[in-house]
């Protein structure tokens, strides 16, 4: 039986039309799960006995549990045991404009960039659908309030597990369900070219940002093993296309490793790869986690690098530094617990 935090709208249509059953029943059946939050279906009054009966005997409403949760005053973390007792992580954020959560797309990550805690568990497999959804319901559960924006930036590559993370997208898109605008959902990739071809056709308003972390190849190719496969110029000519195609700005994530990337030569580098795009750089402070040896930058270093793009004419934001003592870097929570 299949869990039905799995199934789009359209996909329940389909299937209450392969039940000689009328298609609006499923934005009714959508709008019990998403809109009133009940997940029994015999509570669901406005649909027929045998009509419940066949949801019962098609549908699994089965959730992922949180096994641990850590707070603090703008930020909090939580990790997700799933049904095969896999842990994942999800991370809450309160800003000024609303609330955002940080979900994962797999359990380990096989990208293997040198900085981040996560992928020192390789990819265990994808995430279903239904497990990205739910980690979007249980947070709303548990802050009883919803959620403004999504960012696919957990532990996975959200691109190595394309079709269920476009069906999340989907799923919480939904004006019958969720209702997450699509421009505030976004999608963080190291760079898997082809992938981001295929998002270009979807013609969906979602927010592209890319996992950049170098001026050229030589560093990106020390950090960052994708660069091997998907080189930086490769990738800045595919982002051109893209916004050429989709007329959307694409975020540029651009962590800061002290001695790495982030000297003065590197800013110029950058401004010069980015000049005349349309996209917005987003300095990241490093979150230092103890296994890998890699250094933060210092605020002065972060501060320079931000004036050197600023003065090219790069748009560019420092990012707020969000839970830093409650492991909230990519996998620290997850590996910390899980102990490998
Ligand atoms: N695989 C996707 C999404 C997950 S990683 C991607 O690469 O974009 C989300 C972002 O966090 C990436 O930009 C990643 O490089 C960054 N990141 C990983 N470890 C980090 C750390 N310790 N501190 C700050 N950012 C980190």
């Amino acid at each position: 039986m299949n869990n039905i935090f799995n199934y789009k709208l359209s996909d329940l249509k389909q299937f209450f039309l392969s039940q000689n059953e009328k298609e609006y029943k499923a934005i009714q059946v959508y709008e019990w799960l998403y809109k009133k939050r009940v997940f029994d279906f015999e509570k669901m009054t406005n649909i027929k006995k045998d009509l419940i009966k066949i949801l019962k005997m098609n549908f699994l409403v089965n959730f992922i549990t949180i096994e641990k949760k850590q707070i603090d005053k703008d930020a909090r973390k939580y990790l997700f045991k799933l049904a095969d007792n896999n842990y994942i992580e999800a991370v809450l954020m309160y800003h000024n404009y609303g609330v955002s959560v940080c979900v994962s797309s797999q359990v380990g990550c096989n990208m293997g960039c040198r900085f981040c805690e996560s992928g020192r568990l390789k990819k265990v497999r994808n995430l279903e659908t239904c497990e990205m959804v739910e980690q979007i319901l249980l947070i709303e559960e548990d802050i009883k309030r919803r959620i403004d924006s999504v960012v696919i930036m957990g532990i996975g590559e959200p691109f190595d597990n394309y079709d269920n993370v476009m069906n999340f997208v989907k799923i919480i898109n939904s004006d019958y369900g969720i209702a997450i605008g699509a421009r505030h959902i976004t999608i963080s990739t190291c760079g898997i070219i082809p992938k981001i071809k295929m998002l270009m056709e979807e013609k969906l308003q979602i927010n592209l940002a890319i996992s950049l972390h170098a001026p050229n190849n030589i560093i990106r190719d020390a950090i960052m093993p994708i660069n091997k496969v998907y080189n930086l110029d490769n990738l800045i000519n595919t982002l051109k296309e893209y916004i050429a195609k989709t007329n959307r700005r694409v975020t540029i994530e651009y962590v800061t490793l002290k001695g790495v990337n982030d000297s003065n030569e590197c800013a110029l580098e950058l401004a010069n790869l980015l000049k005349g795009m349309n996209v917005y750089v987003n300095l990241i402070p490093y979150n230092e986690t103890n296994n890998l040896g890699f250094a933060k930058s210092s605020k002065n270093t972060i501060k320079t690098f931000y004036d050197i793009l600023k003065k090219n004419k790069i748009n560019v934001t420092i990012r707020r530094e969000f839970g830093s003592n409650i492991d909230a870097a990519c996998g620290q929570l997850r590996s910390k617990e899980v102990g490998k």
